[in-house]
């Protein structure tokens, strides 16, 4: 059926602002993206109407605050397709990972196996595990044969991105999960790049863990989801403790909640809950399937619009074919830096991109790639967008030369 994209972009009143004469054009989306209306009427709501605690107040505006927030959790749970009880509400995608890297029962001498395209949310927080003595290796992001070479049997969990920040490019999840299980290895999935941007079920994808930001998938910053398995609760210890992680305590001893409260300690950004509920509604309406397709079209036409220059003034990052990089164009332009393209490109046109390391600063190092321009597409970006991007790159490129 394909996206209505007039009528979506009347949901982004800000895609109508003007600077200096010119339309905004957003490609920053792997970062942020924009949020609907709906959503941000869904945060002032909680405001306005029923600004209280959740699982503490047994007032009026107390209990409909709890009810927006277990229906939030409902949504997101049926839009990934498990338990509400195996979704917690985090921050980002960084804490959700950092909660399993704390929770995760691992002993010294043990391994992790990651990617060498992880992002520093999912690379720090292993890395930190040297410190007890916890082995932290590597495999070549999206090649099976060295995953398969590098698991063994000390390897206990294996953590890594479904989509590339950096490139697009992406991983058959589904074959890492089941040999990672023949492995006795837990599969914990860095999913930022992926779940805004294609259909996901998390029980078909076959991971044990998967971590997201709602913020790059239409809901408010600073809100995140972690999907962990009820089966994988025995090898779960805690992460941080305290208020609403508990059913009773004493002054020796603790009664833990149950999944999910255990894990979502202290009072919650509550706006953020309910505006990441109302996010996965929205996209649920235009359907994961078309955001993929979308998206992937644009990709086709800045690709092929700049194809003549790709290895000569462009130098692409990533795989040569668009259909590989989700929505992703990553590159740098002859004779120019990264941030200059950005800045040349955000002040000519008013196209919004991303320029630097994108925090994969490791696999720049390793490949003495400075960095790059990375421009990331969403639903709402339209063919029109794509083409000016492309006409404003060909001039940039041209400047270069
Ligand atoms: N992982 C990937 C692949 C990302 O692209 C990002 C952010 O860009 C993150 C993790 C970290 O996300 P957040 O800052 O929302 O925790």
């Amino acid at each position: 059926m394909g996206i209505d994209i007039n009528r979506v972009r009347k949901d982004f009143p800000i895609l109508g602002r003007d600077i200096n004469g010119k339309p905004i054009i957003y490609f920053d989306n792997a970062c942020q993206t924009l949020r609907p209306t709906q959503v941000i009427n869904k945060i002032n709501e909680y405001y306005n109407e029923y600004p209280a605690c959740v699982g503490r107040s047994n007032h009026k505006l107390g209990e409909r605050a709890a009810k927006e927030v277990s229906e939030a959790r409902k949504r997101v749970s049926k839009f990934f397709n498990v338990k509400e009880s195996e979704i917690i509400f985090t921050r980002n995608t960084t804490e959700g990972i950092n909660l399993i890297s704390h929770a995760f029962k691992l002993n010294g001498g043990e391994s992790v196996l990651i990617s060498d395209k992880e992002h520093n949310s999912n690379l720090i927080p292993w890395l930190m595990l040297r410190k007890k003595r916890i082995n932290v290796k590597f495999f070549r992001f999206g090649d099976l044969e060295d995953f398969q070479d590098k698991i063994d049997s000390t390897v206990k969990l294996v953590s890594t991105a479904h989509v590339s920040n950096m490139d697009g490019t992406s991983q058959q999840i589904e074959k890492i999960a089941k040999i990672s299980h023949d492995h006795n290895a837990f599969v914990l999935v860095d999913a930022a790049q992926s779940a805004p941007h294609k259909q996901i079920d998390l029980k078909k994808l076959g991971a044990d863990a998967v971590s997201c930001s709602g913020h790059k998938m239409l809901g408010p910053s600073g809100t995140g989801i972690l999907y962990l398995s009820e089966k994988s609760m025995g090898n779960m210890d805690l992460f941080m403790t305290g208020g609403e992680t508990v059913v009773n305590s004493t002054y020796d001893d603790v009664v833990f909640e149950k999944m999910p409260h255990r894990y979502e300690a202290g009072l919650q950004n509550y706006a953020g809950i309910i505006g990441l509920g109302e996010a996965v509604e929205y996209l649920k309406k235009i359907g994961m399937n078309n955001i993929e397709s979308h998206e992937r079209k644009l990709n086709e036409i800045i690709t092929k619009g700049l194809e003549s220059e790709i290895g000569k003034g462009i130098q692409l990052l990533g795989d040569a074919k668009p259909e590989s990089r989700s929505g992703i164009f990553s590159f740098n332009l002859s004779g120019m830096t990264y941030h200059e393209v950005s800045l040349l490109l955000d002040k000519t046109s008013n196209i919004m991109i991303r320029s630097g390391q994108h925090c994969v600063h490791s696999w720049f190092n390793a490949n003495k790639i400075d960095g790059s321009a990375r421009a990331s597409l969403y639903l709402y970006n339209t063919e029109e967008e794509a083409k000016t991007f492309v006409e404003s790159v060909k001039k940039l490129s041209s400047f270069g030369k």
